[in-house]
């Protein structure tokens, strides 16, 4: 039995402003700084709900520049309903117009990023076929949405080396979209995306 998308995306907005009232007032696992509830829902989605980050602290994890990675994270939580309704829930927390760009992140009124500088560091996705070599690691996430398995999917290539590749099996509608952009939003590669099979490999360092 699958549930129709609708009632789906709805179960993941839930779970998602769970995470986040329950992380509300949180700190920056790296450098304590308070974490606003923007901050918040990008450390959720970018798979660290156990230890959130300012964003200063998530860009350098994620390799990245401040301001890059912070418009790919707008991006990356615009791409999806779920995430939408987060991000605006995090703006009423705030007092910033549902359309507008927070202050806390976007100190000067800018307009929404233009589709981004090119993306070179950020890898994109390549209709490569399977590589010869079998995957170092597989996982199988049945239907898991889209908070639950990007948080699964970031611990386990974490314990994995780089240019090593995970395969990763997941049934939910939403992964041919969600996944190319996760890998483009973390650097890690997604050498082949044949839903619902998907074999990613990990980032250098
Ligand atoms: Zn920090
Ligand atoms: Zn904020």
């Amino acid at each position: 039995m699958h549930d129709t998308p609708d009632i789906r995306e709805e179960s993941q907005t839930a779970a998602l402003l769970h995470d986040l009232l329950r992380m509300r007032g949180g700190r920056c696992k790296e450098c304590a700084a308070l974490l606003c509830a923007h901050e918040t829902l990008m450390s959720l989605v970018a798979g660290c709900k156990d230890s959130p980050r300012c964003l200063s602290c998530l860009a350098r994890l994620m390799g990245g520049g401040r301001e890059q990675v912070r418009d790919h994270l707008l991006g990356y939580i615009m791409g999806r309903a779920c995430r939408r309704d987060a991000w605006s829930w995090a703006n009423r927390e705030e007092a910033t117009e549902p359309a507008a760009l927070p202050l806390c992140l976007w100190p000067s009124p800018e307009g929404i990023a233009k589709e981004s500088q090119p993306e070179q560091k950020m890898n994109a996705l390549s209709d490569e076929p399977a590589p010869d070599s079998v995957p170092d690691a597989e996982w199988d996430a049945g239907n898991m949405g889209c908070g639950e398995l990007v948080m699964g999917l970031r611990m386990r290539l974490q314990t994995m080396k780089a240019g090593q590749i995970l395969k990763l099996t997941a049934t939910d509608g939403g992964m041919p979209e969600d996944l190319p952009a996760w890998c483009r939003l973390t650097g890690h590669k997604l050498v082949l995306s044949k839903h619902p099979e998907y074999w990613i490999q990990r980032r250098e360092n």
